[in-house]
């Protein structure tokens, strides 16, 4: 998997790494909504083994969006409201072009 630009600067900007985003993507619950899929961490994704890892619980509350494609990272924030994020990515009007797929995504 790889991300776009537009992936790579919010990431930055939130402190992801590139394994904390594998890590959200491997054992996030999936979502598909608005063409894309999306990947949350929620407590109980965290494998019981790493629960004390101060890292890894950092990531609870984060959100990557995927493309349909499966092979690029479009986005990665934290919500507080994950049905404000779907609702959102809904209405988005500001779409993220997959370099993958040729497509134009709606998300946030
Ligand atoms: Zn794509």
């Amino acid at each position: 998997m790889f991300l776009t630009d537009h992936a790579w600067k919010r990431a930055s900007q939130r402190n992801f790494t590139e394994e904390d985003m594998q890590f959200i993507v491997q054992n996030g619950e999936r979502i598909r909504r608005a063409g894309a899929i999306f990947f949350r961490m929620r407590h109980k994704d965290v494998p019981a083994h790493q629960r004390r890892d101060e890292n890894i619980c950092n990531l609870v509350g984060a959100t990557v969006v995927v493309c349909k494609c499966a092979q690029v990272i479009l986005t990665v924030y934290y919500a507080s409201d994950f049905r404000k994020v779907l609702r959102k990515a809904k209405y988005s009007q500001r779409p993220i072009y997959c370099p993958c797929c040729q497509q134009e995504q709606y998300v946030i």
